[in-house]
C-alpha cells in the first residue's frame, strides 16, 4: 500500500485477517466455513509479512488473526512476532487445541494469549 494512499483512507480499529482456511476440528456451527486443508491461494509467510508492514504503516488499533484454525500454520508464531515487532497490537482467534508447551515457551506474547484461550471448549463437541 502506498504511504499516499494509506493517508487518504482512514484506518479501521480492527482488522480481521483470516489466515488460513485450515482447521483442525470440525464445528458444526463454524462461522468461516473451514476445511482441513489450507486454500491454495493463501498469503506465503513473506507476502504475511508484507501484509503486517502495510497495516502497521496504516496504523491501525488491533490486528485479529483467524482461520481457519490459525495455529494449523507452521509459520503462525513468525507472524504474530512479525507483527509485534511492527507495533500492532496482535491477538489470536484460535481454538487452543493445539497450544502445546514448546509453543507456550517460544513466545511470551503467545504466552498471554494462551491465558485468554483456554476455554475454548465451546468450539468442542458441538
Ligand atoms: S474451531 Fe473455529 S474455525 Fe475451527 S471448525 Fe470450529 S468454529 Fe470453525
Amino acid at each position: 500500500m502506498e504511504k499516499e494512499s494509506i493517508n487518504q483512507v482512514p484506518p479501521p480499529f480492527l482488522v480481521s485477517y483470516s489466515i488460513t482456511t485450515k482447521c483442525n476440528l470440525m464445528c458444526k456451527h463454524c462461522y468461516s466455513e473451514s476445511v482441513d486443508q489450507a486454500a491454495p491461494d493463501e498469503l506465503s509467510t513473506e507476502e504475511a509479512f508484507r501484509l503486517m508492514d502495510d497495516l502497521s504503516k496504516w496504523e491501525i488499533s488491533l490486528l485479529v488473526i483467524d482461520g481457519g484454525e490459525p495455529l494449523c500454520r507452521e509459520d503462525m508464531l513468525d507472524v504474530v512476532k512479525y507483527a509485534s515487532s511492527k507495533g500492532l497490537r496482535t491477538t489470536l482467534g484460535s481454538n487452543g487445541t493445539l497450544i502445546d508447551e514448546a509453543m507456550q515457551a517460544s513466545s511470551q506474547s503467545l504466552y498471554r494469549l494462551t491465558e485468554l484461550m483456554l476455554k475454548p471448549m465451546t468450539h468442542l463437541g458441538v
